[in-house]
């Protein structure tokens, strides 16, 4: 059947040929694919950290904190150079319970030091419980609005979770790296509800406990054992109606700190009232800290405090080394499992089982096996 539309005259039927499909990519951004970023070399990042380059030394901590043995090779050697620059800061580590206002008042603190001393001010923390993709409890920008944004700061959240021993460590890395660019004053902030005070107390000259007045048994929350590192603690929210019991509270600390042996720096720790959101009594906390540093560098304990503390560190520095020798090493990797299971089911004591996986660990180190 003849269809009139195959009939030559129907032309406009015929389909077009098309044109070219445009590709989806622009042609303005072809060959300019995301470039890697140059690698730094020892040289660069001690060159950018010693000129105060915050972007370099944002790098480098970065590298601290990485788990990749290479980028742990090069941060040794950058934070190995830095040493000789670091140390001429003052350390103050921050600590109280979630809620206690510490990023209010280390934002307030933060631009009065800054006000009054000049100089730059590193705020870092120690939070092992802490996984940055859930989001850091501790050292987030957002929580010190003021300071963040300040020219002269640099804050850096908590290293991700690990070990507290290996976060620590890393915190205290980062601090020699702050001070080498330039950064006089460091505060470490902590979460106050464990060891992680301990940690914090090992890298600092100062140790303020940030507490809140509360229902009259305020001393029985904080263990005796953080209220004894402390050099000062600040009773927060002394503000409205909140004043008296703020005093009060004071008060009760006063006298528990008296129970105490009296401290080695000869220094007695100090109890103050204040209020961070509404800046009261921050000054007063500042002249407190600041004589406490005049006091202990002229006494020799400032000296004998850092020195103790490098002791510390280079015997926790052993303890990690020989822990992961230990537990990465493939055969006792292997055993351990075994071991443990036999201890459980009462087949094996703790100690005996200990002493096998310790015994096969030297031989192999000595090549018996
Ligand atoms: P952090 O968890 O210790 O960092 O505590 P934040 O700084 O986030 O403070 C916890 C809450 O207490 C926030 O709602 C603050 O606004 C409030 N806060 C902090 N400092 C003060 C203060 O001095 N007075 C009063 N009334 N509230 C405060």
């Amino acid at each position: 059947m003849n269809h009139p539309e195959n009939d030559k005259e129907y032309k406009g039927l015929a389909v077009n040929a098309g044109i070219e499909q445009p590709s989806s990519v622009s042609p303005y951004l072809k060959g300019r694919t995301r470039r890697k970023k140059p690698n730094l070399s020892v040289g660069d990042f001690v060159d950018g950290i010693l000129k105060g380059d915050v972007t370099i030394l944002s790098q480098a901590v970065t590298l601290v904190e990485s788990v990749r043995p290479e980028h742990h090779a090069i941060a040794q050697e950058v934070i190995e150079k830095c040493l000789p620059y670091s140390g001429k800061s003052i350390r103050i580590g921050i600590s109280g319970v979630p809620g206690a206002g510490k990023s209010t008042s280390i934002d307030v603190f933060g631009l009065h030091v800054l006000g009054k001393y000049d100089g730059k001010l590193a705020v870092l923390a120690i939070d092992p419980s802490s996984e940055r993709s859930k989001g850091s409890i501790l050292g987030d920008k957002t929580r010190m609005e003021k300071l963040s944004v300040h020219p002269k700061s640099f804050i850096r959240p908590s290293p991700t979770a690990g070990s507290l021993g290996g976060v620590a460590r890393k915190t205290r890395e980062t601090i020699i790296l702050c001070e080498a660019a330039g950064f006089d004053k460091i505060f470490v902030e902590t979460v106050g509800v464990g060891q992680s005070e301990t940690a914090v107390h090992s890298m600092v000259d100062f140790f303020l406990l940030i507490q809140l007045a509360g229902t009259g048994d305020e001393l029985q929350g904080i263990k005796r054992g953080i209220m004894e590192m402390a050099d000062g603690i600040v009773i927060n929210k002394a503000d409205g109606d909140n004043i008296d019991r703020a005093k009060l509270a004071a008060t009760q600390f006063r006298n528990a700190l008296h129970l105490f042996p009296a401290p080695d720096s000869g220094w007695t720790p100090q109890v103050l009232t204040y209020s961070g959101f509404y800046n009261l009594g921050v000054k007063e906390i500042w002249d407190m800290v600041y004589h406490y540093i005049d006091f202990v560098k002229d006494n020799g304990y400032f000296e004998y405090r850092r020195n103790e503390q490098s002791k510390y560190w280079m015997y926790e520095s052993i303890n990690e080394q020989l822990r992961d020798s230990f537990y990465h090493n493939p055969k006792i990797e292997t055993m351990l499992v075994d071991k443990e299971n036999q201890v459980l089911q009462g087949s094996l004591t703790s100690f005996v089982a200990a002493k096998g996986l310790l015994d096969t660990y030297f031989k192999e180190l000595r090549g018996e096996i």
